[in-house]
């Protein structure tokens, strides 16, 4: 059977409407080739990536070192199956937990398998550990959390749209206010079966809600006082986006269990993983948790040469610098604005909020009209936008995507 070949934008986007489940509303963009920063459709026309894949691309894309990496074991041996050791795992697993700072690590290949690994580990640790009778462990979230799609991390989500007719719902979660300490700590002092608290160090999915300063050290205290774990979903502002290496990096909180993806792997290739020391790793026996995919060899090289990337090129310094600049114009740009509210972010990971009603579609508007002027970015929750190019970029660059961003709202202007 042959292959259709694509020769227009609006032939590739009429095959995924007809042949391709409906469970996502692209840009109508149809992207066909990607260098560092820059990323182009079908039609030649080139583009700035200020999505970065939800910041999976933060080494660029195609980076070179990454990819050369994987043909490289593409070529030499793909997967074993956990069922046998392979050469490449031990020193990945020995790279990854040197390199955050852990005892161990468990590899899986999407984020939200890693968070659903990490959920299982911190029931695991409550009933064996801590001594919680068996089914009772909670564990507290926040709301407008994002952890990913799964049964059971949709159930503790507050998105009527990702949740609405996939019950019945996974128990055994608390939700409470985002950077609100007073709320943990009463659903902390009120519950003697709390496991752990699961959180996003800034809430990226929701529209970059960046925490109050202090309070996610205050949150981690708040966990070691009644013996929960503390588990940082960094699998978006993790792996130098916000200007460190991990966003609680910013606090020098130490969290029990860190969830990685996205960027570990550069975008190359799907790599997931869970940090955490032994004390609580080891409640993990053979059998009890798994993936056929997780750990295989090209995963581990290519998340070995992306973490390489990261500090050979310096991303999370460029961020932070690249970062306060960015703010710095954009505030500029809204004192004088009636279109634009503010802007927020830490590193790479902004947002500009729209002054506009949710349901509105200024945004998405913008977003087309960015798009009309050589910029991609995507609206989230509405009225905000989030900008998150790749960190390879350079001071240059920003300032012409600075000026596309400012001529584009100019048009919005009233
Ligand atoms: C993207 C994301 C996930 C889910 O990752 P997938 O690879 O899409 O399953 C989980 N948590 C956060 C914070 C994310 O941004």
């Amino acid at each position: 059977m042959q292959v259709q070949e694509i020769s227009s934008s609006q032939q590739a986007i009429e095959l995924e409407d007809k042949y391709g489940a409906h469970n996502y509303h692209p840009l109508p963009v149809v992207l066909k080739k990607g260098e560092g920063v820059f990323v182009w459709d079908v039609e030649d026309k080139k583009y700035y990536d200020f999505l970065s894949a939800y910041s999976a691309v933060n080494q660029g894309h195609c980076h070179p070192k990454i990819v050369n990496a994987m043909i490289d074991q593409a070529k030499t041996l793909t997967l074993t199956s956990r069922a046998f050791y392979n050469d490449v795992l031990g020193k990945y697993e020995k790279y990854v937990s040197e390199y955050f700072g852990y005892d161990k690590m468990l590899p899986m290949n999407t984020g939200a398998e890693a968070v659903e690994t990490a959920i299982k580990i911190c029931r695991k640790w409550a009933y064996e550990k801590k001594g919680i009778n068996e089914n009772d462990a909670q564990i507290i979230v926040c709301e407008n959390n994002f952890h990913g799609r799964t049964t059971t991390v949709i159930s503790f989500s507050n998105d009527e749209n990702a949740r609405k007719n996939f019950g019945p719902y996974t128990p055994g979660f608390i939700k409470i206010a985002y950077d609100d300490l007073n709320a943990l700590d009463s659903a902390l002092s009120e519950n003697k079966n709390v496991a752990g608290f699961l959180v996003e160090p800034i809430q990226g999915e929701a529209g970059v809600y960046v925490p109050s300063e202090g309070y996610l050290r205050k949150a981690k205290e708040l966990c070691e006082k009644h013996n929960v774990l503390f588990i940082a979903d960094e699998i978006q502002t993790g792996i130098a986006r916000t200007g460190k290496l991990l966003a609680v990096d910013h606090e020098n909180v130490k969290p029990d269990m860190v969830t990685l993806g996205k960027a570990i792997s550069g975008g190359v290739y799907p790599v997931s993983a869970v940090l955490a020391n032994d004390d609580v790793m080891n409640v993990i026996k053979p059998g009890q948790h798994g993936s056929t995919f997780g750990g295989n060899p090209v995963a581990g090289e290519v998340a070995m040469a992306a973490l390489q990337v990261i500090e050979e090129e310096d991303l999370a310094e460029n961020a932070e610098e690249l970062g306060r600049f960015f703010r710095a114009e954009m505030q500029k740009y809204i004192d004088d604005s009636t279109i634009v509210n503010l802007v927020r972010g830490k590193g790479l990971l902004n947002a500009i909020v729209i002054n506009d009603s949710e349901d509105s579609s200024t945004a998405w508007d913008i977003c087309m009209a960015l798009k009309e002027n050589g910029l991609l970015a995507k609206p989230t929750h509405g009225n905000i936008i989030r900008f998150a190019p790749p960190l390879v970029m350079n001071k240059e660059q920003l300032i012409d995507c600075i000026e596309i961003i400012k001529k584009t709202l100019q048009d919005f202007e009233r």
